[in-house]
């Protein structure tokens, strides 16, 4: 049995792993790791640079996909009731999962209901992120990945590192080592003579996956979008895999994030535009594959479940600022233009959501409390190649400085900030003309006393950091009232 990836703990934190910082930092020291992922970024960011730059009317999609997130976001319950009435009637059976906790067990108990002691997964990162393979094997039930990426990672017993592809930090001669170590254990092994050419490669994932797929009797898969007006699930991919899985089970069962929703079929038009141009660079994406409950004439499952996910999702959607993260449709264009993600890759998160969207989905959705998850919103440069790049325009780089600032409130407590202290008491003192003068007059003191000097150079305390950077001024040795006067009024001010 193998479980996906072992080292991911059942707390939904990749237990063990350090800050961004120090991950990132032992990262940088990959030149093997560098140079696979500068070679794949470029490459997927060129080929989407050609294919969005066909559309005139990229900027009226990104908009459109924006306004219809929104849309769905303002009135999410709406939708999601309707989804459920609709996907009801179709035949499917919806199930409502509060956390992970619960959305695990009701698959494991699906599975069980089915008598399977396996699955076939379709990639999905909803399911990763509720860790699902470590539930199911703690059941004593096999979940065999099955999307080429998700399968090198699996049989590698590593982690996924990128949104689309999770062995971009894998090359070939790499991928051919694993195959060759690892599928014999767990099935099908791959030709003695097999080399790294991609051919040989895909044919020996094929004829390892086929027999997983004729035999399995359940398969999982999460959805790229649920559609409200219909109640049907859409799942887009590349390889076909997802297709298999999706029609030759006998039972299917869905694991959906509650933000997966669309009002309409129509909604659809926008969102197969952007994004197979923002993931792979391709015009369309190769399989599109849409399902409204079991078709019930034996072609596809006989039993199709939906699981709607929260898993603090709703949390997210109560932060002003920070729910604008759940638009986000997966498309990993934010982490092929992010200068910090092309060098370090996605293990540095910390999380099954790396890169730029990481950075700001995952400290809402776990919480800022572990050392990993308060270092993430500061994982940026704040360039806002990634905002640019992003077909639903999340405003990223305000997202991570809204949650710096969080991490900073948290870390304090409830003891107010200084910069607060200071502006409460220049407002007392700005507040009465005499209070002002005073505060003048006090200052002069210090003008007289330091005369001789150029500037006060560093200041203690709170002011340390202010002034290495800044000459810090010898206060006057009389105010602008006091010079006022004795110039024009014969006095001295006071
Ligand atoms: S944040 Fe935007 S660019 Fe990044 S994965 Fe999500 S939709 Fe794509």
């Amino acid at each position: 049995m193998i479980t996906g990836h072992p080292h991911v703990g059942v707390t939904g934190t990749f237990v063990g792993m350090p800050a961004f910082p120090a991950a990132a930092r032992e990262a940088l020291g990959d030149t093997t790791l560098r140079r696979n992922l500068k070679h794949a970024t470029s490459v997927i960011r060129g080929k989407r640079a050609s294919v969005v730059g066909e559309l005139d009317d990229w900027e009226q999609l990104r908009d459109a996909a924006e306004a219809i997130k929104n849309r769905t976001l303002r009135h999410l319950d709406h939708y999601l009731e309707q989804f459920e009435a609709n996907a009801t009637a179709a035949g499917a059976v919806v199930h409502w999962a509060r956390d992970a906790e619960e959305a695990n067990r009701t698959v494991v108990d699906l599975v069980r209901a089915a008598g399977a002691e396996e699955v076939v997964k379709v990639k999905s990162m909803a399911t990763q992120e509720i860790e699902l393979n470590e539930a199911l094997a703690a059941a004593g039930i096999d979940a065999w990945e099955t999307d080429l990426a998700e399968l090198i990672v699996q049989l590698g017993e590593d982690w996924p590192s990128h949104i689309l592809v999770p062995a971009i930090h894998r090359n070939r001669t790499e991928v051919r080592d694993i195959f060759l170590r690892r599928m014999k254990e767990v099935g099908r092994p791959a030709p003695g003579d097999l080399t790294d050419e991609p051919a040989r490669l895909a044919e020996a994932a094929r004829l390892h996956l086929r027999e997983k797929f004729l035999r399995a009797e359940v398969g999982i898969s999460g959805a790229n979008f649920a559609i409200a007006e219909t109640g049907g699930l859409v799942v887009v991919e590349s390889e076909g895999n997802g297709r298999m899985c999706l029609t030759l089970p006998k039972t299917l069962i869905s694991v959906v994030g509650i933000e997966k929703i669309l009002p309409t079929f129509d909604d659809l038009e926008v969102f197969l535009q952007v994004l197979p141009r923002s993931s792979t660079g391709e015009r369309e994406n190769p399989y599109t594959s849409l399902w409204t409950g079991p078709a019930g004439d034996g072609d596809g499952p006989e039993a199709v479940h939906i699981v709607l996910l929260d898993n603090h999702r709703t949390d997210v959607l109560a932060d002003e600022v920070g729910r604008s993260a759940l638009r986000c449709i997966r498309c990993s264009a934010c982490l092929n233009v992010c200068p910090v993600y092309e060098r370090v890759g996605g293990h540095s998160y910390g999380s099954v959501y790396p890169g730029p969207i990481g950075a700001v989905l995952t400290p809402q959705l776990r919480g800022t409390s572990s050392a990993v998850d308060a270092s993430l919103p500061y994982a940026s440069t704040l360039c806002g190649a990634c905002f640019d790049a992003c077909p639903v325009k999340i405003p990223i780089p305000d997202l991570l400085v809204h949650l710096r600032t969080r991490v900073v409130d948290e870390a304090r407590g409830d003891v107010p900030k200084p910069e607060a202290v200071a502006m409460k008491g220049a407002a007392w003192m700005f507040g009465s003309s005499g209070r002002l003068g005073a505060a003048q007059r006090a200052a002069t003191l210090g003008g007289r006393v330091l005369r001789n000097r150029e500037n006060l150079g560093r200041l203690p305390g709170p002011m340390r950091g202010w002034s290495a950077e800044r000459d810090t001024p010898v206060p006057p040795t009389e105010t602008f009232r006091q010079w006022w006067a004795r110039e024009h009024d014969g006095g001295d001010g006071r």
